[in-house]
């Protein structure tokens, strides 16, 4: 932090320092810290070459790639503003992206340039695509091979060492445009600041070492340089704030090892996990579901696990139970976020979590929460009333890219509507009780899809469970569940229906029990996509 006030170029300087440590591993690619940084600086240089000048946009659409957070961290050096976007979403999805953003250079792999290649006659403004392992020679003047700039993975550490772009950078310049998730409606470009993702890094760190004291652990080592390399693996896409904000980027700031994997597979991170001594894993509710309930789990050798932590979706309460039975040496964590939040917001782990299963935990110590009252947007509400959460703190982005109206609905006075209905305890303590979207009202009852789904959760066949509401005459809405039942699972609706009722009120009973063969469709932050779910009923 010699010269410069905290911008993302410190964190990148910050990782530099651990030098030979090993940063990455995809498949059989290793990259050291060093080596990260040369092809991350040959990258920012090239960009300059090309044209970037500060608060352009570089985009970035790949898989979780080595090349992926050498692409982010080049545009940063370079002064651009990154726009990472979604790999799944399709050809006409992604031009929109690049439309919107009004990118001028983008780096994707290659099934990313098939997608968007018939879109270059609609993007003027797009003037370079960069391609990392491309085969064979590229077609079209615009796509340059981003090998023929930094090489191969295992080659990066032989670069030349050169000085970082000369680029001035500030705490509140624009760094990154991170689209939401697309859960609730049409994604949007949440756009952030320098300050915002490093006080996210920051105040990831502070927050570690509060709920380490909480839960009544040693406190570690404060030099990262002395301690035993913390290995994490990646399971949730980069291009979401979750996988970019909350899991690759503090590795620069404490060394840590990320592992990487092409595609989400449960077996296949068994091994990884085996093979690399994983010690955390996560992100995501699901994938902790998956390890558990996975038929070959005991194969395998997970005891270098201590940390299983997820956010970003509704857990059942069961879960952290679970957790501690199959991992017995593992911490489990839950927190909660938004894109808007750059990444957690608020985390609890181990017998603070283990206690209020259903919380999200307390805010980082830089962030604050109210409960207001959805009616007026205003009134601010007491300990456990249920209302809607706003938030405020460093990490909270500016608003929206080219939305101002959505800006100006979300973003009020300082402060972020979340759009969650929560309630804090009387020690600050966060739970989501629901989406203000996804609650049903049933002839003027409130339903809390979680609360029903948390008791179909509960239900010992029962792997998978969300509840939607279905359009009713006079009613308004009914609830109907849709599941997806474990392996040898018999349960029918009857008996899930009868479930429900020995447990919560008649009228939050789904009328309807949907089973699905598989496991419910879901974004690629891991949330059930409930507007996929309630085409089954349309018509
Ligand atoms: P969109 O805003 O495009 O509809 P999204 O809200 O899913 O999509 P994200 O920013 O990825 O996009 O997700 C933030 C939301 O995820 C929160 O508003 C909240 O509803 C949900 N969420 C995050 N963490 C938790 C958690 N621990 N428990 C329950 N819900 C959570
Ligand atoms: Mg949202």
């Amino acid at each position: 932090w010699k010269n410069a006030p905290p911008t993302l170029r410190d964190i990148f300087l910050n990782g530099r320092t651990f030098k030979d440590r090993e940063f990455l591993v995809y498949e059989n690619d290793r990259a050291t810290f060093e080596s990260f940084a040369r092809a991350t600086i040959a990258l920012a240089h090239q960009l300059q070459a090309d044209g970037v000048k500060k608060g352009d946009r570089v985009a970035v659409i790949m898989r979780n790639l080595p090349e992926w957070p050498v692409a982010f961290w080049a545009g940063i050096l370079a002064g651009a503003i990154v726009t990472p976007l979604n790999a799944w979403w399709t050809g006409p999805e992604l031009e929109y992206g690049l439309a919107d953003s009004g990118t001028k250079i983008a780096i994707v792999d290659d099934e990313r340039l098939e997608r968007i290649q018939d879109s270059f006659g609609a993007l003027p403004g797009l003037e370079k695509v960069y391609v990392p392992r491309l085969p064979g020679e590229p077609a079209d003047p615009k796509v340059r091979r981003l090998e023929d700039v930094i090489g191969k993975v295992n080659d990066w550490g032989r670069l030349p060492d050169r000085p970082l772009p000369d680029v001035p950078l500030a705490p509140e310049d624009d760094a990154t445009i991170l689209y939401t998730s697309g859960t609730t409606g049409k994604p949007k470009g949440a756009l952030g600041t320098h300050r915002n993702m490093t006080s996210n890094i920051m105040a990831g760190g502070i927050s570690a070492s509060r709920n380490f004291l909480r839960a009544g652990l040693p406190l570690p080592e404060s030099d990262p340089h002395k301690l035993p390399q913390r290995v994490g693996l990646l399971v949730v896409p980069m291009f979401h704030a979750t996988g970019l904000s909350a899991n690759l980027s503090p590795n620069l700031n404490s060394g840590g090892k990320i592992v990487l994997m092409r595609r989400w597979d449960a077996e296949q991170a068994m091994q990884l996990i085996e093979r690399e001594k994983v010690g955390s894993t996560g992100g995501v509710p699901t994938i902790a579901w998956q390890l558990i309930e996975h038929p070959a789990r005991e194969k395998y050798d997970l005891s270098s696990l201590t940390s299983v932590a997820y956010g970003g979706a509704p857990s059942a309460p069961e879960l952290v139970r679970k957790i501690v039975e199959t991992f017995p040496a593992s911490q489990p964590g839950n927190g909660w976020g938004m894109t808007e939040t750059t990444a957690t917001f608020t985390s609890h782990m181990g017998r603070d979590y283990e206690n209020r299963p259903t919380s999200a935990g307390p805010a980082a110590p830089v962030g604050e929460m109210q409960i207001r009252d959805p009616a007026d947007g205003k009134t601010v509400l007491p300990a456990n009333a249920v209302g809607e959460l706003w938030v405020k703190g460093p990490q909270v982005v500016r608003g929206y890219w080219n939305k101002p109206e959505a800006t100006a609905e979300t973003f009020v006075e300082g402060w972020l509507r979340t759009g969650d209905l929560a309630r804090l305890d009387e020690e600050g303590f966060l739970y989501i009780i629901d989406r203000a979207k996804d609650m049903l009202i049933r002839g003027g009852e409130n339903i809390y899809c979680v609360e029903v789904e948390n008791v179909l959760y509960d239900h010992p066949d029962v792997m998978d469970a969300a509840l939607v509401g279905k359009p009713h005459k006079t009613l308004g809405e009914e609830p109907v569940a849709v599941v997806h039942l474990k392996p040898g699972g018999t349960a029918d609706e009857a008996e899930l229906q009868a479930f429900v009722r020995s447990r919560l009120a008649a009228f939050k009973v789904p009328v309807q029990v949907v089973f699905l063969p598989e496991m419910l469709p879901r974004n690629a932050n891991g949330k059930i996509v409930k507007t996929e779910l309630k085409k089954l009923f349309e018509g």
